[in-house]
Order: C-alpha cells, then structure tokens, then sequence
C-alpha cells in the first residue's frame, strides 16, 4: 500500500515527535519565557506510538525519524527506537542536540538507530550559550566523538545559520567537517520561532552559503534522491566530509516532499506551515480501528498542501512552533 496526495507525490518519510519537551531554547526556536508544555496525558503514550508507526508502515512510510522537542528527554525512547527497528523500518532515524547523546549512545546503537542528526549551531562555547541558553558545548561534542566512533559515523549535524548571529561560522563548520570528517548541514532560518523574531533579513540563502565555501575549497556536487532536503556536496581536494545545504525558504523542494509529521500531542501535519492541523489522538482514544485510521490518514494526505507560502506576500507563520511541531 502507498500513501499519495492530490498532487501525485508519494508519501514515504515521516518525522514522529515523542515530547515538546526540550533541555535547550534555542533562541530561533523557543522563547526565553517559559512555555507550556502539554500535560502528560495530551501527549500519545508509547502504545499508542506503537500501533500509529506499525500502521504507517502498512501505508507505505519507509523512513521514520523521531524527533521532538528534545527526544532523548523522553524515558523509554530507546525502547521505542527497538520497536521500530523490530517492526522493519527501513530506514530508521533520530535528530538530538546531543546533550544527553554520549551517557545514552550505546542503547540507542543497541536499539538499532540507522542514522542519527546532531544539531550543533556555534563551535565556539560562548556563542553555543547564547543560541541554545546552556553550557552543553561539551557535551554536545563528546555526543559527536561518541557517534564518530560508531557504526552511526559520519555524523550528520545540523546548523541553522541566523545572519549576524552565527554567519561568520561558516568556513569554521567547513573546517570542522573536513577535519572530523562530518556531514555539515547548513538549515536556512524558517519562520518557525517562538519569539517571531523571523525576517527575510535574518535568512542566510543557501546559495551564500556555498559559495563561501566554494571559494576556500572548491566543492563537487554529489547526487542526492529528489525527495531529499538538502543538497550535497563533497571537498574536490579529496578531503573527508561533506556539506548540506537546506534551502527551504530561498528555494524550496515542495514539488518533491515526501514527508508528513505526527505532533507528540498527536496531531498529523501534512507540512511544516499548514495552517491547521489533523486529531490522530482523538482517534486513538476514541476506538477507531485500524481500518479507520487508515482512512483518516489517506484523506488527510490528499489535501496536503502544494507547498510551502513563505515567499508569498501575507504569508503567515503556523501558530504552532518548531518546538510543538517536531522538526
Ligand atoms: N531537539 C532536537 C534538535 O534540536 O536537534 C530535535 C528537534 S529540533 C525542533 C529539529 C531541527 O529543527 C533542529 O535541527 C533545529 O535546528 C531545527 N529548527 C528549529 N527551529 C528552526 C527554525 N526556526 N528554522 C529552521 N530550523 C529550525
Ligand atoms: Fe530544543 Fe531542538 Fe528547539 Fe533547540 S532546536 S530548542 S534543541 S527542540
């Protein structure tokens, strides 16, 4: 069975979030206020995880990634992470920012993760406090030595690049990839932060990005799936690593998403910018069969927006932020 939308793209990718809860606030994600974090029990239990993955599978998704808020917060996620790679997902994923990833990488290895995403947006300590309001640099860098040192490596890390901010970082990323052998992946800002401190001024546009590296060390295009974000790139000098470009607000790959997303509250979103989003958890609770489910989800996948509308005057972010969606 397949899962496809009015516009002919197949469905195959889905990011579950398992808590909005997070050790960091990251300032292009949430606020320094606090926020509210749903009650224990408006967020889906493991069971009820459980059977909407073994579902998603029967529909087609074969690239599964959990993700949050912050996934390692949540006490059982590597018995999850077993449950999903016992159900047969090919393609089996987590993003993390690494705070907890060191003390937890050998469970998460024994689990069967197959990849694994490091959100790093500053090398330098001082400034990684400013961004994600923690002194975690450390840890997060022993969570990227314990990766580099297993079968998870290369490791795959995530900067999203906000224009006076961490922009001047971006040949000191390329370094770090080339002499850690890394994935560097470059996020353009998207208007997803709780402050709403977004601009288009703020953005820094992939194309920059590459041509700064480019300009230190000439880069080669490698071949990447059309549903995939990012734009890949390896050293022509033969160095290890690679970077990423993410492009998602200065070029957008709409035409070729592949990817819906469940809330940790359990909502289904069928993009990251949909102005509404779809009650799985109503459904869980309220004694829907499988078969049921099933369909919610086809006619939910059916009206999947065409795209995103960033670049369209009166765009309106989502109400929900990056935090609640899970990213
Ligand atoms: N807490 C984990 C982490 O940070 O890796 C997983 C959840 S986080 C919401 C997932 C990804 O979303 C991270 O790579 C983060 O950098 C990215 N992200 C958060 N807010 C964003 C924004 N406003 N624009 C672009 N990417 C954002
Ligand atoms: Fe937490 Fe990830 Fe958001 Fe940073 S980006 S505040 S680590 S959820």
């Amino acid at each position: 069975m397949t899962l496809r939308d009015s516009f002919g793209r197949q469905i195959t990718d889905l990011r579950i979030s398992v808590t909005d809860r997070c050790n960091f606030r990251c300032v292009y994600c949430r606020s320094a206020d606090p926020e509210n974090y749903r009650g224990h029990d408006e967020i889906l239990s493991w069971p009820e995880l459980d059977r909407l993955a073994r579902i998603f599978l029967g529909l087609g998704i074969r690239k599964i990634r959990v993700t949050g808020g912050e996934p390692l917060v949540r006490d059982g996620v590597e018995e999850f992470i077993s449950r999903l790679h016992a159900l047969g997902f090919p393609d089996l994923s987590m993003t993390t920012n690494g705070h907890l990833l060191a003390e937890r990488s050998n469970r998460l290895l024994a689990a069967g993760l197959g990849r694994i995403n490091i959100s790093l947006d500053s090398l330098d300590p001082a400034k990684f406090e400013r961004i994600t309001r923690t002194q975690s640099f450390s840890k997060v860098m022993y969570g990227i030595d314990a990766v580099q040192n297993s079968r998870l490596a290369p490791a795959k890390l995530n900067a999203v690049l906000v224009r006076g901010l961490n922009d001047n970082e971006v040949e000191a990323f390329a370094q770090f990839a080339r002499d850690r052998g890394v994935i560097m992946r470059f996020i353009e800002f998207m208007p997803l932060d709780a402050d709403r401190h977004w601009s288009r001024d703020l953005v820094v546009p992939a194309a920059e990005v590459h041509d700064r590296i480019h300009k230190r060390w000439p880069l080669v295009q490698v071949p990447h799936e059309r549903s995939e974000t990012a734009r890949k790139y390896r050293f022509a000098d033969g160095a290890p690593g690679e970077i990423g470009l993410i492009a998602s607000v200065t070029q957008p790959f709409c035409g070729f998403c592949s990817r819906i997303r469940v809330t940790a509250d359990g909502k289904l979103r069928t993009c990251l910018f949909s102005k509404e989003d779809h009650d799985l958890r109503f459904l869980l609770r309220d004694g829907a069969s499988d078969d049921d489910l099933v369909a919610y989800i086809r006619s939910v996948v059916n009206e999947k927006e065409e795209g995103h509308r960033i670049n369209e005057p009166g765009f309106v972010p989502p109400s929900r932020t990056m935090v609640f969606i899970g990213g």
